[in-house]
């Protein structure tokens, strides 16, 4: 059966293109002269890679990552004109699609550099670990060495501690300032969102933001520059009085402790909106902010809205998302808030 034109689903995630630029544009200019390019790998942190792709590219932006060659094929056809690069490198099964030359493998091992030496690859980036000891060549080693010969676009390394004035920052940018005299590339490296506020020193001649691209304050400094651009919604599926003395919600964690009006919103857990947000979560309906009371379902969500008479059936109210409060609120990160949003929302770019 065909799906009827005005079917929507019952929740979304309304997207705000004009902030997700406007944030681009505020972390280009703090990267100085250094080119601003984004991290969209786990499907633009759960945006859609290829809209977020899209808007940046339409924006001026030119250089994107992702982690996996499954998220660059998917990518690969809009890529024409932009640099794609592929941060987990070039594993054995990666090779024949690495080879397409429409994205770069990030290479970060001996074995991944002699692999793609041997299948005769073109350019590639290079990543170097200075001491977040993830992906990358040790900087003790001699990468210079290890790396003679390739065709290097862009040299990298990342930073392990940049959302903290810790000594690591600065012990990492000396030893990637080494080995940018040493190694030659086109272009060198090193910041993430929280990096580029770590200033002219960290910038080099590429910045790789994430987080702050969609709406996260990763240094307390963006507060006030970073704008929101996720809002999830939800649609009312009932409106209920509850009696004093009512228990609401899987196991009855919530006691009514009067007569109340609740709301059932279409959206639990298998969204994304996960269980930390019990008792502690906001949802909004028009200016008022009304709490979440007992255990968050699977697929459900229970509002208070006692002083919101207005709010029935059908109505749809916006979840409190504002990262760093949603943070706060629930114990998960900004990055996770993002990227565990999940299949079920419509994703309405506006
Ligand atoms: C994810 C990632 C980024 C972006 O980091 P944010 O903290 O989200 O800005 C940049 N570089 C690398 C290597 C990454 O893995």
């Amino acid at each position: 059966m065909a799906v009827p034109p005005d079917f929507t689903p019952p929740l979304r995630l309304m997207l705000d293109s004009a902030a997700l630029i406007a944030n681009w544009r505020w972390l280009a200019a703090q990267s100085g002269s250094a080119a601003c390019g984004a991290a969209i790998k786990a499907n633009g942190y759960g945006l859609g890679a290829a809209e977020v792709m899209h808007h940046l590219a339409t924006a001026g932006c030119r250089d994107f990552f992702v982690a996996t060659w499954a998220e660059a094929q998917a990518l690969m056809p809009m890529a024409n004109g932009l640099s794609l690069s592929v941060l987990h490198g070039v594993r054995h099964e990666d090779v024949a699609i690495a080879l397409d030359g429409r994205a770069r493998p990030v290479l970060s091992t001996p074995q991944q550099i002699a692999r793609w030496r041997n299948a005769g690859g073109g350019a590639c980036d290079v990543m170097i670990d200075t001491g977040m000891n993830r992906l990358g060549l040790d900087w003790r080693d001699d990468c210079a060495a290890l790396t003679a010969g390739l065709q290097i676009d862009t040299l990298m390394s990342h930073l392990a501690c940049a959302d903290e004035p810790h000594p690591l920052n600065a012990v990492q940018r000396d030893r990637f300032a080494v080995l940018v005299d040493r190694i030659p590339a086109q272009r060198y490296s090193l910041a993430n969102s929280a990096g580029i506020g770590h200033g002219i020193d960290y910038h080099f001649d590429l910045t790789r933001p994430g987080l702050a691209l969609y709406g996260g304050i990763a240094r307390a400094a963006y507060a006030g520059h970073i704008r929101q651009v996720v809002t999830p919604q939800a649609q009312v599926l009932q409106r209920r009085t509850v009696q004093a003395g009512d228990g609401i919600g899987y196991n009855a964690t919530f006691t009514a402790p009067k007569d109340m009006d609740v709301a059932i919103l279409n959206i639990g857990y298998a969204d994304g909106y996960l269980r930390g947000f019990s008792g502690t979560g906001a949802v909004r309906a028009g200016d008022r902010t009304l709490p979440v009371i007992g255990r968050v379902s699977m697929d459900l969500l229970i509002g208070d809205v006692s002083d919101a008479a207005d709010v029935g059936e059908g109505d749809w109210l916006d979840i409190l998302y504002d990262l760093p409060t949603a943070s706060a609120a629930s114990g998960l990160s900004q990055y996770e808030l993002l990227t565990g949003l999940g299949a079920r929302f419509e994703r309405r770019w506006v």
